[in-house]
């Protein structure tokens, strides 16, 4: 049998494993890891270099719209940055427009990925008016292949919590699973009435406007909320102790909750808000105190968080500085490219975390969690060939301007990185080489997702 493609003497990393092998690919899928595996149509030694699962980002914004701006991002960008980082598979949360539906929400969102994402993609639906029509498309929205459902426990949550606990209840009894964003609604505007009152605008106050005990608090009713609904529950960009107090006891007790991180929580402190600039590194949740870093690291690696996901947003300098009330801001920065060699420089290199452990959290487990796997995630015969030739020796300072993302500016603008992914194939096809895309806008390929109940999830 001739393969369509074999990767030589690479060295395969997995959730549980690291060894040499050659990988052999036809049709897009693995289908021989080995030796002597016979020959392929294209050979490439890949000698010295690690083959990793293409890392599945749980959690982009790649098209986002918000305070009437729409970002610099869309699919093609969006997707091209997280190719040349070692992404291959983005999950972006649809977002209704007031009164939209969630089948609509997702056939906005397929319109506007299907003829630019070069990766493999799906959606989370998320939910703000929880109301008898939404309720009532939960099974077909699952059926259709988007089994997460998201709620934001600010803004209008206290407003609905009928709606919400109802909402909760069936994406539970239909098999899904609910994405939390995790921070109180009642502190949040308080501080905002207050700051905005006092005229304390900016980036000087961003952080103290959302404190961490406002995700903690919040953190906690979440657990609660969702025992009581009985439905599994995934916790969004988790930045303090606060919260993962919460999450580490709930799991302790065997209740089926989740824990996700960003990487800017891990790399960055809120210190930087006090530069100049300092309004670009404004996100929900805010980053928070430098003694939290560790904490998250620790959680990261011991299995208290389960994953890392960047809540990618593509906004331009001039775009985020537009606002200055602490509730009016553009939240989010862009992290898809630089996720998975930030994690191996600053986590795998200085002993924070191991390959293996880095693989689970980028890859296996998200794609665990949310109906991909083993399709998704892993390394194996069988799974759809998305593999990123990761060299742990390159050196690279990252430049805002070498990156593909549509956002002129980079939060890590200047960091020197050892390793960075060399190619990346997804679905068998080499679609981007040393940064250079070899590919077509479109050919990504939209994931239907099984239940978060028919899935091999529970960790
Ligand atoms: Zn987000």
């Amino acid at each position: 049998m001739e393969f369509d493609l074999v990767l030589k003497n690479g060295t395969v990393v997995t959730a549980g494993d690291v060894f040499d092998a050659d990988i052999g690919i036809s049709g897009g899928i693995i289908k021989q890891i080995g030796f002597d595996l016979g020959a392929g149509r294209e050979e490439i030694d890949v000698s010295g270099n690690y083959l990793l699962p293409g890392a599945v980002d749980a959690h982009t914004h790649v098209d986002a719209e918000f305070q009437g701006v729409q970002s610099k991002e869309d699919f093609y960008t969006g997707t091209l940055a997280a190719a040349c980082g070692g992404v291959t598979t983005i999950l972006d949360y649809a977002i209704p427009s007031p009164g939209q539906t969630p089948l609509d929400t997702v056939e906005t969102w397929r319109a506007k990925a299907a003829p630019k994402a070069i990766i493999d993609y799906g959606f989370h639906v998320a939910v703000f008016q929880p109301d008898d029509a939404a309720i009532q498309q939960v099974p077909d929205v699952i059926a259709e292949g988007f089994p997460s459902f998201k709620i934001f426990m600010m803004g209008s949550f206290e407003h609905n919590l009928d709606g919400f606990m109802d909402m909760m209840a069936a994406v539970g009894r239909h098999g899904g699973m609910i994405n939390v964003h995790c921070e109180d609604a009642c502190c949040l505007g308080y501080l905002a009435r207050q700051f905005n009152k006092s005229g304390k605008y900016g980036a000087d106050y961003f952080a103290d406007s959302r404190p961490r005990i406002a995700e903690g608090i919040a953190a906690m009713r979440a657990i609660g909320l969702a025992q009581v609904a009985e439905v599994p529950a995934y916790l969004v960009h988790l930045s303090c102790e606060e919260s993962l107090e919460s999450l580490n006891r709930a799991r302790g007790k065997g209740h089926t909750v989740y824990g996700e991180t960003r990487p800017c929580y891990l790399h960055l402190s809120r210190d930087l808000m006090q530069e100049k600039d300092g309004i670009l590194f404004a996100g929900w949740p805010p980053l928070r105190e430098s003694d939290q870093m560790d904490i998250l690291w620790q959680a990261l690696e011991s299995g208290v968080l389960q994953t890392i996901a960047t809540d990618h947003d593509g906004w331009s300098r001039e775009q985020k500085k537009k606002f200055n009330k602490v509730d009016e801001v553009l939240a989010g920065m862009a992290g898809l490219e630089t996720m998975v060699p930030l994690l191996y420089s600053q986590g795998v290199l200085k002993k924070k975390l191991n390959i293996n452990r880095l693989v689970q959290v980028t890859a296996t487990n998200p794609a665990r969690l949310f109906g991909l796997y083993p399709r998704k995630g892993t390394i194996a015969i069988g799974s759809d060939a998305d593999i990123v030739v990761f060299d742990p020796s390159v050196k690279k300072t990252i430049r805002a301007e070498e990156m593909h993302s549509a956002a002129d500016w980079d939060p890590y603008e200047g960091w020197q990185v050892t390793g960075w992914p060399r190619l990346t194939i997804s679905r068998g096809e080499i679609i981007v080489r040393n940064g250079q895309v070899l590919c077509q806008p479109g050919r990504g390929k939209l994931l239907k997702r099984k239940k978060f109940a028919e899935s091999d999830a529970r960790m």
